[in-house]
């Protein structure tokens, strides 16, 4: 892992998100907060939280349901991309199926520098990575005994 002193310095805070549907910066200005649906029905967190249903058991749910947890979750499988598949993806990149939540399992960019630190069942950690463009930061997963230092 590659560390950017001035990455790490920077105040994200005042940076918009990337996809402020989707996260938002946490109270230690580095990690991320996902931004979940709650459902009133079975209590299970839907993700994305503007979707119109509970991913669940189907109850409808609107804005009020919507609830923000530390983003991160349990690592599943990943591989490694040596073609950029969406824009703005690095190559060679590290993709991840990541649980964040029961029942919930989202595909994610994971900041580590090869597969060899990672295996599955480890721990991610959501943080917040400035974009290269300046204008915001986006969302990159990072094993969770690095991501609390
Ligand atoms: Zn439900």
């Amino acid at each position: 892992m590659t560390h950017d002193p001035a990455a790490m310095t920077r105040d994200l805070s005042t940076l918009p998100a990337q996809r402020p549907s989707l996260y938002r910066l946490a109270a230690d200005g580095r990690s991320l907060d996902f931004l979940f649906a709650q459902c009133p029905a079975c209590q299970a967190l839907s993700f994305p939280a503007n979707a119109p249903g509970c991913m669940h058991c189907g109850q409808a749910i609107d804005a009020s349901a919507q609830v923000l947890r530390p983003g991160g979750g349990t690592l599943l499988e990943y591989v490694t991309l040596h073609l950029a598949l969406a824009p703005g993806l690095p190559v060679p990149g590290i993709v991840g199926d990541i649980r964040i939540a029961d029942r919930v399992v989202q595909q994610g960019l994971i900041a580590v520098d090869d597969e060899s630190r990672l295996h599955p069942g480890m721990a991610l950690r959501a943080r917040a990575q400035p974009l290269a463009s300046g204008d915001g930061y986006g969302c990159v997963f990072v094993p969770d005994r690095q991501a609390a230092q």
